[in-house]
């Protein structure tokens, strides 16, 4: 354990923050770091065999992160909770859709392109999937891109989405830098991670850095406002979108460890009650980016 680490977004100092024993690696120590000038956290000493944790395991929620539950929602699209959140997502980027120009959509790293099928089915433009991990070999059913396929189609997306990806990537400019490669000008970026504000100076206590091994970056929505700027993206703020209410319901019965949808899920006064707990998670206060 190191006092102070050099941070990944703005290059000032990150100081330690505490210390967690590993969820699924449990010889390991993970130590966390946050930047006062910047606000982004880290976790220092990361886990960087990426074909250990993302194992068939980790798919099928027996590895790193038990709220991992891919196979299941592979095998059964009609049932999965993860309904509510490809079509709240369909909400929200059908909001970026300009209905003339939009002809490419990438979801980045796709899990099991739940959300790429779904769009193909309701929407006329071509969507696409990237993902390393090793689920990708269990579908053909979707279009889905390699790092190769990635390198011959700079600059022709018009959207682009990376749902909760962020936070599982070592050197978030870097990662940042790649997605605005691949838009068009005035592209849109939409993504979402957890919002590290609530838990400023105590972030150790936060239950989204619970699993260090797969989670091990952290921001705030100004940190993440600097690091599209040093991207080639302008920011922009949009607030609670139409579709956040139920990709709030998806996330809260996810981590309740509800798996199949039911009507009674459909009782609840979802549209108060995903505001309610966006003023405690404040989801809604990150940024999307504009490819500039
Ligand atoms: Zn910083």
């Amino acid at each position: 354990m190191l006092e102070r680490l050099n941070c990944k977004i703005c290059d000032g100092f990150a100081y330690f923050m505490g210390s967690r024993r590993g969820n699924y690696k449990k010889d390991t120590t993970f130590h966390y770091y946050s930047c006062p000038n910047c606000y982004f956290s880290f976790v220092g000493n990361p886990w960087l065999e990426f074909d250990k944790i993302y194992s068939h395991a980790y798919y099928n929620g027996k590895g790193a992160d038990p709220y991992v539950d891919y196979f299941f929602e592979l095998n059964h699209p009609e049932s999965t909770i993860r309904k509510y959140e490809w079509k709240g997502l369909a909400k929200v980027i059908n909001r970026f859709v300009s209905s003339k120009y939009t002809q490419y959509y990438l979801d980045y790293g796709c899990g099991s392109g739940g959300l790429v099928r779904y769009l193909s089915n309701n929407f006329y433009f071509k969507c696409f999937g990237f993902e390393e991990g090793s689920i990708a070999s269990h579908f053909n059913d979707i279009s889905l891109l390699s790092k190769v396929d990635l390198e011959k189609r700079k600059n022709t997306f018009d959207i682009i989405t990376a749902i909760e990806v962020i936070e599982h990537v070592i050197d978030p400019l870097s990662f940042l830098k790649e997605i605005r490669s691949l838009l068009k000008l005035e592209g849109v970026f939409f993504f979402t991670t957890g919002n590290a504000k609530p838990w400023r100076g105590k972030i150790t206590n936060w239950s989204y850095v619970s699993v260090p091994e797969t989670h091990i970056s952290f921001f705030e929505p100004s940190t993440l406002a600097l690091a599209l700027e040093k991207s080639g993206f302008k920011p922009e703020f949009q607030g609670f979108l139409p579709g956040f209410s139920d990709v709030i319901k998806f996330k809260v019965l996810k981590n309740l460890r509800y798996r199949s949808e039911s009507k009674l899920f459909d009782v609840l006064p979802w549209s108060m009650l995903s505001r309610l707990i966006d003023k405690k998670f404040k989801f809604s206060h990150h940024p999307i980016g504009i490819a500039i």
